[in-house]
């Protein structure tokens, strides 16, 4: 039978969207991806299934405009694939951290701003102020922006 994520084999109820899952093998841990979780909100925008304003996708990475922007360019970086935040994404370790980065400059580049600076913010956990538990970028631009942020 070949491999298939867990919630594609009859349903994995106890796998939420602020899962990660760990394995831990002879040479360390081993970070098991989980490819769509059924209750996110990102995984349905990058299925397609929830509809937001795209402005890049490849077979990886998928930017929208933030619905609620807080900057004249205010657009999300998000990997197709559910990673609870930025830790769970860089442990994956398969390059797609960087990925989503590159691809936030070239949102920068594409809606203007990359010349004149823009941010690139990483909410994280509760005192970060992350409200998704799926990993995103915030790419912001197109006014100066303050210091210390709020
Ligand atoms: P964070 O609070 O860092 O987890 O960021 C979540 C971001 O997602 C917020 O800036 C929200 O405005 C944004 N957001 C929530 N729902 C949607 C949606 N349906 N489409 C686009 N952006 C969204
Ligand atoms: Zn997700």
């Amino acid at each position: 039978m070949q491999a298939r994520p867990l919630h594609q084999r009859g349903g994995a109820p106890w796998v939420r969207s602020t899962d990660t899952i760990y394995v831990r093998s002879l040479d360390g841990p081993v970070h098991v991806k989980i490819g769509t979780v059924p209750d996110c909100l990102f995984c349905g925008i990058a299925a397609g299934d929830i509809p937001a304003r795209k402005i890049l996708e490849t077979d990886r990475i998928v930017a929208f405009h933030d619905i609620n922007p807080q900057a004249p360019v205010h657009v999300l970086v998000i990997p197709r694939s559910h990673y609870a935040d930025v830790a769970a994404l860089a442990a994956a370790g398969d390059g797609l951290l960087t990925e989503v980065i590159e691809q936030a400059h070239q949102v920068a580049t594409m809606t203007g701003v990359a010349d004149g600076g823009y941010r690139v913010v990483f909410n994280t956990g509760d005192d970060g102020g992350q409200t998704v538990q799926h990993v995103h970028a915030h790419v912001l631009g197109g006014r100066a922006m303050t210091w210390p942020p709020g």
